[in-house]
């Protein structure tokens, strides 16, 4: 089954009534392009060649030095930290110091990034789909109709 856009605002209805989120028609261009980018990103996970959530992160304990759950908390959240600021490091060398910018680079450190991110959500129970979910959930209602800087001023 394809997900389109519109079934994840209709799921997101479901999930988040507080929001009162608008119904299909009425929702601004930029939200139902970000439910695209969402539907697009999910489709393609149930492509036979992506790994699962369940695969990676039987991949992440794998090659994990950390054994119990206070270690895995600390390494999660010092690697993140790590790897996060590796990104920084390639943008900041790119705008300053003349290297080039290479999104190849970027993504081998936003795969290093999502391995800790993965550690840190199994330590604590979670799923990156109900990590993400509710995080669409928190923009909805913060921001109904997208970014708006008096929104994010007064909140
Ligand atoms: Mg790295």
């Amino acid at each position: 089954m394809t997900i389109t856009a519109q079934m994840l605002h209709e799921a997101f209805k479901v999930a988040a009534p507080d929001a009162q989120a608008k119904d299909w028609p009425l929702i601004s261009d930029q939200s139902k392009e970000q439910y695209e980018r969402m539907a697009t990103y999910l489709n393609d996970q149930s492509e036979e060649t992506n790994c699962s959530e369940r695969e990676y992160v039987s991949e992440v304990l794998r090659t994990c030095v950390a054994t119990d759950f206070h270690e895995r908390l600390l390494l999660g959240a010092l690697g993140l930290a790590g790897e996060a600021g590796e990104v920084v490091d390639i943008l900041k060398k790119s705008r300053f110091q003349g290297h080039a910018l290479e999104p190849a680079r970027i993504k081998d450190e936003l795969g290093d990034v999502l391995w800790y991110l993965a550690l840190l959500c199994h330590t604590l129970g979670l799923t990156f789909e109900e990590v993400r979910a509710e995080n669409v959930a928190k923009m909805h209602r913060r921001y109904p109709d997208g970014f708006e800087v008096e929104r994010s001023v007064n909140r």
